[in-house]
């Protein structure tokens, strides 16, 4: 009889050679606008790498300014497909004139090692892993979270619900000097000055899912520190906490959590050419693959 691989034994495949390597692949420009042929390709890559996970991939196409952009999205369908579903996003576009390494090749290349990991498991519920197109500001205008907000708009008018989303935002940049770490003016709790931990950020519907990732990553990642911060009024007062694609979830009524090194609040290269591969920090990543797992095995599996 096989037998159940424990959560340790799935950790344990996590590889930091894999991260490396996805996010060599996305680096580079890619901006929605300016490189939309180089986006593309961006997009090939990912779809082609979750079809050789051998999952079940989407398109879920759009058009923007006469040009068709796309989110990627791979599903592990669940033993209980009628079960709230688990949804994992990154985005996979960069802001203008920048590779993005950390923004967001970071938070795509979790994505993926964690979607290839979990493929070998029949969970509870399903569990589906979106990579989006134009987070970033596109010109002349001051739209931004573009797919994700087509596909949680969308998510809902089919009454798809998720018990919990989670997205990955620039997860690679760390940087351990006292001082390396600013926080937001309104953001009222006591943040280390140390660039070195990993930021979960919630509102209120996303409380719980909040503590239970600190929880477990505590458990599972000792390692990792986590910051918890709960956003009051879903960041309508930090506007930089609603900086990614969960609130484009927390808008449409979704509990979703945001995973970030903070961006710009630590990252010097945030937004610029210097947002390289070889400015990442790929043991937190590795060990921010491991807390994400260790939170998606659970809530999929509906474990104590
Ligand atoms: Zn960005």
């Amino acid at each position: 009889m096989k037998s159940i691989p424990s959560i340790n034994d799935i950790l344990a495949q996590v590889s930091t050679e894999r991260l490396q390597w996805y996010v060599k692949k996305i680096e580079g420009l890619r901006h929605g606008w300016e490189n939309y042929a180089a986006l593309e390709q961006k997009a090939a890559f990912i779809e082609d790498t979750f079809k050789s996970f051998h999952y079940s991939v989407e398109n879920q196409e759009f058009l923007y300014h006469e040009r068709t952009y796309r989110n990627i999205v791979a599903t592990l369908e669940g033993v209980h497909q009628e079960k709230e579903r688990i949804l994992l996003g990154a985005h996979y576009d960069a802001a203008w004139g920048s590779p993005g390494a950390d923004d967001n090749g970071s938070g795509v290349a979790v994505l993926l090692e964690v979607a290839d990991i979990l493929s070998n498991n029949k969970p509870q519920r399903t569990v589906q892993f979106a990579a989006f197109t134009l987070e970033e500001p596109q010109p002349q205008t001051i739209h931004f979270l573009i797919g994700s907000e087509t596909f949680a708009r969308e998510s809902k008018k089919s009454n798809i619900s998720y018990q919990a989303v989670i997205i990955l935002e620039s997860v690679g940049y760390t940087d351990d000097g006292v001082g390396s770490q600013i926080v937001p003016i309104l953001v009222r709790i006591p943040v280390s000055k140390k660039g070195n931990f990993l930021g979960v950020i919630a509102n209120s519907r996303s409380k719980s899912i909040m503590e239970a990732f600190h929880m477990l990553s505590q458990v599972h990642v000792p390692e990792l520190i986590t910051v918890p911060y709960k956003v009051p009024l879903s960041g309508r007062f930090i506007p930089e906490t609603r900086f990614s694609d969960h609130a484009s979830f927390w808008d449409h009524g979704y509990p979703a959590l945001m995973l970030t090194d903070t961006a710009m609040f630590r990252n010097p290269h945030y937004h610029t050419s210097h947002d390289r591969f070889e400015t990442l920090d790929f043991h937190f990543m590795t060990n921010v693959t491991k807390a994400v797992l260790s939170f998606s095995l659970k809530l999929a599996n509906d474990l104590e």
